[in-house]
């Protein structure tokens, strides 16, 4: 495993990247009404992009087929990698946005999950959860720790809030190319013990908690990308980019 710590410079161009991922996200949140659609929300992103010199990293993303659309746009049930299209929001709706933008080669990507309009109880529920997963993470990071211990608190919080915790995708570093060595699961498993991570200042990693509110099982739509729920129930994904700093991370994705 080649772990690529970045200096100080390759942060702060990391963060220029980030305000442009952030500025798509609360773009996509102002417009995240019932009525309309995701490709509506999908062409949102790359003129926002565009304008701040930078290039989306999704469109195209290699895969069985090359991903379709420039933002993951993920309604309810989908967990992650869905595709912008004919599907229109309704009120109650939860919509996960993800987005990955480089500016002058170096990347950012960040995750929300939007509430529409009166979203059921339960719901809001499991959004607030898995917003908090991530907050555990940034406030547990910090160098000499090893992921596996902050894993384990993220997994700990979620499971006791009677989530499940998606096992098939993980987060992970982030440089020059949006997807690097370590792999950064949100729960602890034998192949993280076996390779567990210490953490060290200028280690940068796009943090990305993804929990359902009923079974943690997924599986993949027809289209080859779009992964949704085994149950139906929905499922919520917040991310941020994070860099490791002396004393704890800093959020590269917060629009700051
Ligand atoms: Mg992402
Ligand atoms: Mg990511």
């Amino acid at each position: 495993m080649a772990i690529q710590l970045k200096s100080r410079e390759q942060i702060e161009k990391m963060r220029v990247a980030g305000r442009v991922v952030r500025q798509v996200l609360e773009t996509v949140r102002e417009h995240c009404k019932p009525g309309v659609t995701t490709l509506e929300l999908d062409e949102l992103a790359p003129p926002i992009i565009e304008k701040a010199g930078g290039k989306g990293l999704f469109k195209n993303y290699p895969g069985p087929t090359p991903f379709p659309s420039n933002l993951c746009i993920s309604v309810n049930e989908q967990v992650v990698h869905g595709i912008g299209g004919s599907r229109v929001i309704e009120d109650g709706d939860i919509v996960s946005v993800d987005c990955g933008v480089s500016v002058d080669g170096w990347c950012g990507d960040s995750a929300t999950t939007i509430m529409v309009g009166k979203v059921a109880s339960d719901t809001r529920r499991l959004c607030e959860v898995t917003q908090h997963v991530l907050q555990i993470a940034i406030d547990n990071i910090r160098p000499g720790r090893r992921w596996s211990q902050i894993a384990r608190l993220m997994q700990n919080y979620a499971e006791s809030q009677g989530m499940g915790v998606v096992r098939d995708y993980v987060g992970h570093g982030i440089g020059d190319t949006m997807h690097q060595d370590p792999k950064i699961p949100n729960f602890v498993s034998p192949e993280l013990l076996r390779h567990d991570i210490t953490l060290r200042e200028g280690l940068v990693m796009a943090v990305e908690p993804m929990c359902n509110l009923g079974t943690r099982d997924v599986r993949t739509l027809a289209d080859q990308w779009t992964v949704v729920t085994n149950d139906g129930k929905p499922s919520a994904h917040y991310e941020h980019t994070l860099a490791v700093t002396q004393t704890g991370c800093e959020i590269l994705t917060d629009g700051n």
